[in-house]
């Protein structure tokens, strides 16, 4: 079968007592139980069931079920935010004195997470050029434990060789992770490219219409936890569920970081229709890239399924289609912000992968912190602007982008 059938049909973990033909929101805190002995039997593990919503809840364990089912990960725990499942993920799996790799064209969070938190717990990150097969080997030391990247950088649009990452990883031994966010599991198969978690943002194309915050971490199932020193108590004791185990039994459990059960329910049905919106998006997106691209008031497009773009290989190699995020640059910030002010239909707002078109100008938002040369080395201009492609209809985005042109 495949996304939108397993999506719809995926079994319910346990079957709802009335029948619902949609599993049901369990909006509530504790589960009783029968007896003592059942209660004690949950507890130490014997018995598999539902204690404390924190732990688990079965609204959020139908949405994991469902998301195991569709990618044949080994294990799926749901989060109450992307940034979520980035953090308990690396609190998971890494100890003082580790290092990791990864570069610094990341989500903003996701780097101020390993500049600033993890840096506090003295876990070292590197930053190396993503695309660089040496500078990647040059960066391992016998405390590197992972080799973190994103599937398609924000803003910039750098595609790794994942190919590439996932060999270096299997040779020195170390856990490759991903942030899929921008091509969720639709559009990108994390697990037979040889990633071994596969991370993603569920607030983002999950959830469909910019509804819910939500994360999701998935363990491929394709790493050999007896191998990693920092989980051999879990590897012994759980084997192949050794990261889910410590996941549960420890950081996710005391972290307190757990995906509401409405959260869960909107995350579920949005999962429903990712392959009908990402389908949409991926012919809008075409079109307005090439629309773009031949406009004579635009002096770049940046969108990586484009013609002659750095990254048309990786792009057609690894995904579906590059994603739902394309770039563009106009002469300066004042014809930048003149266009988005002229824009009738698009919105002004941050976020990506809404159903609605979304437009932003990175440099003078999202990475205000920066220094200009901060910015520049990011690869950002200030004419630079982020659209995040909907699902409208395409005739009426691109009269409204160049409607909005035209006035320039
Ligand atoms: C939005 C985003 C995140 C963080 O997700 P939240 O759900 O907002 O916590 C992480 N990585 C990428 C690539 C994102 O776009």
């Amino acid at each position: 079968m495949k996304y939108t059938t397993k999506a719809l049909h995926s079994k319910y973990p346990t079957k709802d007592p009335h029948g619902a033909l949609r599993a049901p929101v369990y909006q509530n805190a504790a589960f009783e139980f029968d007896s003592a002995e059942a209660l004690e039997e949950v507890f130490t593990g014997k018995k598999s069931g539902h204690a404390y919503s924190r732990a688990s809840n079965p609204t959020v364990e139908e949405l994991e079920s469902k998301v195991k089912y569709i990618t044949s990960a080994h294990g799926v725990v749901a989060t109450s935010s992307g940034m979520a499942a980035i953090s308990n993920t690396l609190l998971a799996l890494l100890k003082a004195g580790d290092n990791i790799i990864t570069t610094n064209k990341l989500f903003g969070h996701t780097l101020s997470f390993f500049q600033t938190t993890l840096d506090d717990f003295d876990v070292e990150t590197k930053f190396v050029d993503i695309c660089n097969e040496t500078a990647i080997k040059n960066a391992i030391d016998e405390n590197t434990k992972i080799i973190f990247f994103e599937t398609i950088s924000n803003p910039e649009l750098v595609i790794p060789d994942i190919k590439m990452l996932a060999k270096i990883a299997k040779e020195h031994n170390l856990l490759l992770i991903c942030d899929s966010t921008m091509t969720p599991f639709y559009i990108f198969d994390s697990k037979k490219h040889g990633v071994d978690i596969d991370l993603l943002s569920a607030t983002k194309y999950i959830s469909g219409g910019g509804t819910t915050i939500g994360g999701l971490i998935i363990d491929n199932g394709n790493y050999d936890w007896s191998h990693y020193k920092n989980l051999s108590k879990f590897s012994e004791k759980f084997g192949k569920n050794a990261f889910i185990a410590k996941l549960k039994k420890q950081v996710f459990r005391n972290m307190g970081a757990c995906l509401s059960a409405q959260s869960a329910y909107m995350l579920s049905l949005g999962l429903e229709t990712l392959a009908l919106r990402a389908d949409r998006t991926k012919e809008n997106v075409k079109a307005l890239s090439e629309f773009l691209s031949k406009h004579e008031k635009i002096r770049s497009v940046n969108y990586p399924n484009l013609e002659g773009n750095r990254f048309q290989n990786e792009a057609n190699e690894y995904f579906l289609f590059a994603g739902s995020v394309l770039t563009f640059d106009l002469a300066s910030k004042e014809e930048a912000y003149k266009f988005m002010n002229n824009l009738e239909l698009i919105r002004r707002a941050t976020n990506i992968q809404d159903n609605k078109s979304l437009i932003i100008a990175p440099y003078h938002t999202i990475y205000a912190e920066y220094s200009d040369e901060e910015k520049r080395s990011f690869g950002l201009r200030e004419g630079t602007l982020r659209l995040s492609v909907g699902i409208e209809d395409i005739e009426d985005l691109i009269s409204d982008i160049a409607n909005s042109l035209d006035i320039l």
